[in-house]
């Protein structure tokens, strides 16, 4: 069993073993199954709810979402007082339980990040959001070495499939129209050879190179993007090279009302 602190409330992660005798021990407590979406109440009190999310990361990516966009709605509930979660274990408040195989880091369990996300305000969920996925590529890339790094020079620029021979991709320019590139010049952020910022459209680029082997990430299908973010933040995220963490989060930040396909046409994601 390990617990996790969201704000003030906490979630327990469970094996099935454990939370069999949970059950058993707390039989008057009203349950309600992110999985099946049924509630279950065992209660005269039909007021105090506790949330059970059967979790396995192995579970296809539509399963995944259902159960993270109910447990974020039930939480939104919570927020706004609709619904009372809730129960005292060991003198803490426990608004949900995790039901995962094997409990082995906490890391790895994508929907804890949801969680925490969804008890945050809209600007913390941003920043928190942001971090957590460039905190995860960033792990990505330095645990599988996709750009295997010698010196200055990865994997690409010694093949040839980039118009440079050193310092990987950090090369920023301005796209005039279409297809007119101009100013190009090696990325401002470059400093000692490495970035002094964190720019999420850099971290989840990869190159032809990359790509050919099977290397890339789709915002739509990691979670935590796809659950809390629109298309048009989407589209800041992935479109945003060479900008700062901030600069990015501001823009995230922005209202924006135009029509999806006016905002597409008009590049209107981009930091001016
Ligand atoms: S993404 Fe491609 S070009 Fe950029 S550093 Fe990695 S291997 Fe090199
Ligand atoms: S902002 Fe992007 S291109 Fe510039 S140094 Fe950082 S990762 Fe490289």
């Amino acid at each position: 069993m390990k617990w996790s602190l969201l704000e003030k409330e906490y979630i327990v992660v469970v094996t099935p073993k454990e939370y069999g005798s949970i059950l058993e021990k707390m039989s008057d407590i009203n349950w309600i199954d992110t999985k099946s979406r049924k509630v279950y109440i065992n209660t005269t009190n039909r007021k105090n709810f506790v949330l059970t999310i059967p979790w396995n990361e192995k579970m296809n990516y539509k399963q995944k979402k259902k159960i993270a966009l109910y447990s974020i709605q039930t939480i939104q509930k919570y927020k706004k007082g609709k619904i009372n979660l809730g129960m005292n274990m060991e003198g803490r408040n426990i608004i949900g339980l995790i039901i995962f195989q094997d409990v082995q880091s906490m890391e790895d369990i994508s929907v804890l990040d949801i969680l925490k996300t969804a008890m945050l305000e809209p600007k913390q969920q941003y920043e928190y959001i942001y971090d957590t996925v460039c905190k995860k590529l960033d792990k990505k890339f330095q645990e599988n070495d996709y750009c295997e790094f010698k010196g200055d020079s990865c994997i690409a620029n010694r093949n040839g499939y980039t118009k440079d021979c050193k310092m990987g991709c950090c090369y920023s320019f301005e796209c005039v129209g279409m297809l007119n590139i101009i100013n190009r010049r090696q990325c401002i952020h470059l400093q000692n050879k490495h970035c002094d910022t964190a720019c999420i459209a850099c971290k989840l680029y990869t190159c032809k190179y990359l790509r050919e082997k099977g290397i890339y990430f789709d915002c739509n299908k990691i979670l935590i993007i796809d659950c809390f973010f629109n298309k048009k933040q989407k589209e800041i995220i992935q479109k945003n090279f060479f900008k700062t963490r901030e600069q990015i989060l501001d823009k995230l930040l922005e209202k924006n009302k135009m029509p999806y396909w006016l905002y597409y046409l008009k590049d209107e994601c981009k930091v001016k």
